[in-house]
């Protein structure tokens, strides 16, 4: 292991809110660092257009992330790529963080902003062919389905969204939901039910996806209310039921609800004192840039009056 490497505070990840923590540390003269394991940008580079972003009423997803990458570290802020693979607080109130290239970072703040990964459908054949017809990022993948037709899994905003824009490759779009009913907004609906390309299938969940040695060629699914099976032909199905919270970097007991979502305070503060959260990985009503931003302010705010408190008691 390298020799430790000491800040005023930690920033884990590095799309929307950690590089607006990033952006503020700087500005807030704090000696900071923020750890990715990619690119920066997170969930932005998996998304095609933003139109929700105040102020700019359409920008690609990699284009802002560029943008906000710029924008952090035109305030100095230092960014490495590397992989967190652990966060714990030491007695004496100072976080370790260790990263898979062994390096250990110290401070007595962390801002934690690693979003989540994909939901599986946890069903047969999901392993097999992810890469080979199974797909959870339509921007990555769309192009290899030209002139297909494929499926869509989920009734959320991220489900109806890349549905729409993959009939810009795809000849045929089905979304498959198991209800009857979509969670999406109603702005991504309309498009949705507009676009004469999509075909939404209610009431069915998928079993199986089944496929030989060209990849992906069908999904066997079951109606939800009659439990009636079927076969869909297809060579794409791109999965967009959700994600999990990279919650479990943290070593020891803190808050968080039933799927693993951080519980914090109105300060991003989360149970352990100096671990702050801000993002999607957090609990809240909904996952957006803007609240992304949104929680990364506050806890850049909320970190610096931490560190001068604690300062204050130490004096
Ligand atoms: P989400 O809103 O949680 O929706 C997940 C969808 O997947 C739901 O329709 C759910 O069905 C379905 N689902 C969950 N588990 C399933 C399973 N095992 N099998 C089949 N279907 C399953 O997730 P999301 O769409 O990824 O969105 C996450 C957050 O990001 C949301 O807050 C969303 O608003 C935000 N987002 C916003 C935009 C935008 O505004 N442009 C775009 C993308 C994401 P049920 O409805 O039956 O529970």
């Amino acid at each position: 292991m390298s020799g430790s490497l000491e800040f005023d505070v930690i920033i884990i990840g590095g799309g929307p809110a950690g590089l607006c923590a990033a952006m503020y540390a700087g500005r807030g003269m704090l000696r900071a660092v923020l750890l990715e394991r990619g690119i920066t940008g997170g969930e932005l580079l998996n998304t095609e257009l933003i139109e929700d972003y105040p102020g700019f009423s359409s920008i690609l997803g990699p284009e802002l992330a560029q943008r906000m990458t710029e924008h952090a570290v035109k305030f100095g802020a230092d960014i490495r790529q590397e992989n967190v693979e652990s966060i714990e607080r030491g007695e004496d109130g100072v976080f370790d963080v260790i990263t898979s290239l062994g390096s250990r970072y110290r401070a007595p703040t962390v801002i934690l902003t690693a979003g989540g990964t994909p939901t599986k459908l946890g069903v047969p054949g999901e392993a097999e062919y992810a890469g080979r017809g199974v797909s959870y990022c339509a921007v990555c993948d769309g192009a290899f389905f030209k002139g297909e037709t494929i499926a869509v899994v989920g009734g959320g905003d991220a489900a109806v969204e890349e549905a729409d824009y993959l009939t810009r490759y795809a000849a045929k779009v089905y979304l498959i939901h198991r209800r009857h009913e979509l969670r999406a907004s109603k702005i991504l609906q309309e498009r949705l039910f507009a676009n004469p390309k999509i075909e939404v299938i209610w009431n069915r969940r998928v079993l199986e996806l089944v496929g030989g040695p060209t990849g992906l060629t069908a999904v066997e699914l079951e109606d939800t209310v009659s439990g009636e099976r079927s076969s869909l032909a297809v060579t794409g199905c791109f999965v967009f039921i959700g994600f999990q919270p990279n919650s479990g970097l943290i070593r020891g007991h803190f808050r968080h609800d039933a799927s693993g979502y951080v519980i914090t305070d109105d300060r991003m503060m989360t149970s352990i004192p100096g671990l702050f959260a801000a993002g999607d990985l957090r609990v809240q009503l909904t996952r957006q840039v803007t609240t992304a931003v949104g929680d990364a302010t506050t806890a850049a705010i909320a970190v610096e009056k931490y560190l001068a408190d604690r300062r204050a008691a130490r004096d």
